[in-house]
């Protein structure tokens, strides 16, 4: 069984056989998640960057469960000194699990928290599993970056945020699509608050002249990978 499953705002739950995976856990406080992580088996938190959308309930998630958090370096020693359990590494890793593979790459934002004056630098995550590649690009603005992950990783899945305000908008998010060849894009970082409230609508049309396929899941909507 292969799921990924949106949960509103950034975060995602990926489920590959006996592994849960969560990327950006905003659960609490989210006003979309409808997501009880009592109730499933997770094993890895991937983490993009410390802001609280979407450090968000990591280090819960990993105290109740044991997940492994892996982050950047600063945001994962964070996490440790809170009693979670976290890896850290930096952009440019690419790690191995028995699941697949995650690769750090950059993205263009910023990382903290009010109790982490430095998060170390954002990142947004290459994900493998079983050959289908999904592209989670944390909160970022739109960067030359794009084309040449395009170019080397050709992403299946691109999700991406079109919120403005915080990252890009809709225009910049339909210039990454383009940039990074995606068969499909899932939109995301949109809608949760009034300053990043957009007309998904035209997102829609501009993907759909631009010849890609947008495909913007409900929270808790999953599509099988
Ligand atoms: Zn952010």
């Amino acid at each position: 069984m292969r799921r990924l499953t949106y949960l509103g705002h950034s975060a995602f739950f990926i489920e590959k056989d006996w592994d849960g995976i969560l990327i950006d856990p905003f659960i609490t406080g989210n006003p979309f998640a409808n997501f009880d992580y009592k109730q499933k088996r997770i094993t890895y938190i991937l983490l993009t960057h410390a802001h609280l959308d979407h450090l968000g309930d990591a280090i819960a998630i990993s105290k109740h469960t044991g997940a492994i958090i892996v982050a950047v370096v600063e945001l994962a020693n964070y996490c440790i000194e809170k009693g979670a359990k976290a890896m850290g590494v930096n952009i440019g890793a690419n790690l191995k699990f028995k699941w697949g593979s995650v690769r750090f790459l950059q993205a263009l934002h910023t990382s903290s928290n009010p109790d982490l004056p430095y998060g170390g630098v954002a990142a947004s995550l290459l994900i493998d599993i079983d050959g289908t590649t999904i592209y989670h690009a944390g909160d970022t603005a739109l960067m030359p970056d794009f084309a040449m992950i395009g170019e080397l990783y050709n992403p299946y899945y691109a999700l991406l945020p079109i919120g403005g305000y915080y990252t890009m908008g809709i225009e910049e998010a339909a210039i990454a699509a383009k940039m990074l060849f995606a068969m499909e894009v899932i939109p995301m970082h949109y809608n949760t608050f009034p300053n990043i409230k957009v007309n998904l609508r035209e997102f829609i049309d501009l993907l759909d002249a631009q010849g890609q396929k947008c495909n913007p899941l409900k929270p808790n909507e999953y599509v099988e990978i």
